[in-house]
């Protein structure tokens, strides 16, 4: 038997015997929801655990196993699970109602909040989902610049809609040249002609960028961007440079921060002191509820003032039943005033410590992975070469992702992409962790010679 089918066959068997409940769950689940499940990045072999409650900084699933959590609903619960503050407000909130049909003072309190942390932010509107705030951001730029084309990077996730559900994993065959990569629809169903209005442009290569944005530069609305995209750190100067030439021909830039916003009080731009014209935001600020919402200057906010009696004249007219739903704005405003400069260094202190701790272990156990950190994110990327861009996250093995976070589930760590500590992780889930990633890795190191000899120092 090969090493990968022994380890592969220990790994599920003791997976099956961990989660039976789950088990029983998921084939109920496959019953009504198409593929079990309507979150795909929920979803793993042999079936996801059904997950029961959290506290802290821990996760219980129905068959009452307890792992240490460092996926937080993909970054979204940056002061962890249930936490007092945020269960206080919405126990207010909730004593006043849900939703009320009518504005409420706590969406002006978290707008406020965001205006007074994002250096690019004058005006705010919000919506239920990061997705609606790409979608509504992008129209903004079109409205305000009169112009159609928007360039992405490749390899960049900004929500699951047309006009971005382009080049996120694009198969090596038909990404075309790196330097100017092709648009590749992710999904069946994005019709054809969006790709027209869709540039797609490498990350982390200002050279690339400054000539593709040139020769569209009469059609581009903006240019958006993860200031940190999956994970990985733009090169020094290069959002800097993203900045300049947008600025020069008059190309709105927005920095989708719906992840990033957690790496300093003022998101990925204070840290870089990049500021784009328009900000997308979403998970942290939200407290753990649905949540969107874009901020930009007034002048640029002004095709939404709203132009009364008649306040569907407005040029840009977006509703939305849920928006600024008055739980979520109670919950993030408790999320973000609990985010002191002190509770960011701290997070980002642990998530350096993980960093240092996993890559020391990979080193001792001569695998050359890499591990990478940005406040309070860390990562492993499963390949030799340094992750810049797309084409370069493409050397890493998925296969070991696969297999690591299996068999992490396995042991009492949950991490399912996007590993990130929260303010209320310890040093000693950080210490528990280590330890159950050297076994992890241990385990894993005979597949990793077999199926990925190259990651093997000599
Ligand atoms: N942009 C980025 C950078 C994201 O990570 C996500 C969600 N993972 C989105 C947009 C979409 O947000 P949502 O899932 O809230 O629609």
């Amino acid at each position: 038997m090969s090493a990968e089918t022994e380890y592969l066959k220990a790994l599920y068997q003791e997976y099956l015997k961990l989660n039976p409940c789950s088990k029983q769950l998921y084939e109920e689940a496959c019953k009504v929801i198409k593929g079990g499940n309507t979150r795909a990045v929920l979803m793993y072999l042999p079936y996801p655990a059904y997950i029961e409650r959290g506290e802290g900084s821990r996760i219980w699933d129905v068959d009452g196993n307890e792992r240490i959590d460092f996926f937080y609903n993909a970054t979204v619960l940056i002061l962890g699970h249930n936490h007092p503050k945020v269960l206080e407000a919405i126990k207010q909130q909730l004593a006043c109602g849900t939703a009320l049909g009518g504005p409420t003072e706590s969406e002006i309190e978290l707008a406020e909040e965001l205006v007074e942390r994002l250096p690019s932010a004058e005006m705010v509107r919000f919506t239920p989902s990061g997705t609606e705030a790409v979608h509504q951001a992008l129209r903004l730029a079109r409205s305000y610049t009169g112009k159609d084309k928007i360039a992405k990077f490749e390899g960049a996730y900004h929500g699951s809609w047309d006009a971005v559900d382009i080049s996120i994993f694009p198969s090596l065959e038909e990404a075309g040249p790196p330097l100017s990569p092709y648009g590749v629809p992710f999904n069946e169903g994005v019709p054809k002609k969006v790709l027209d209005n869709t540039i797609v442009m490498p990350y982390n290569n200002a050279e690339a960028v400054e000539k593709i944005v040139k020769k569209h530069k009469d059609e581009l609305a903006a240019v958006i961007i993860e200031p940190v995209q999956r994970g990985y750190l733009p090169k020094e100067g290069f959002l800097e440079t993203v900045r300049e030439i947008t600025e020069r021909y008059g190309i709105l830039l927005v920095f989708d921060e719906i992840i990033s916003f957690r790496v300093s009080p003022g998101g990925a731009q204070e840290l870089f002191k990049v500021t784009p014209d328009i900000t997308t935001l979403g998970k942290i600020i939200g407290g753990g509820f649905p949540v969107g919402a874009y901020c930009a200057s007034e002048e640029i906010m002004e095709p939404f003032m709203f132009v009364l009696p008649d306040a569907l004249r407005t040029p840009l007219k977006f509703s939305g039943t849920f928006n600024a739903f008055p739980i979520t704005m109670a919950a993030g405003l408790a999320t973000l005033k609990e985010l002191t400069p002190k509770v960011y260094e701290r997070m980002n202190r642990l998530a350096q410590d993980m960093r240092n701790g996993l890559g020391k272990m990979l080193g001792d156990l001569k695998i050359e992975a890499h591990v990478e950190a940005i406040g309070s994110m860390f990562h492993i990327w499963w390949t030799k070469e340094e992750v810049v861009d797309y084409r370069s996250l493409k050397t890493a093995d998925p296969r070991l992702d696969t297999y690591f976070e299996l068999d992490s589930i396995n042991r009492g760590v949950y991490y399912r992409g996007h590993p990130n500590v929260s303010a209320v992780t310890t040093k000693e889930d950080v210490k528990k962790a280590l330890e159950i990633a050297e076994q992890s890795f241990t385990a894993l190191r005979p597949v990793v010679r077999e199926i990925s000899p190259q990651l093997i120092a000599k």
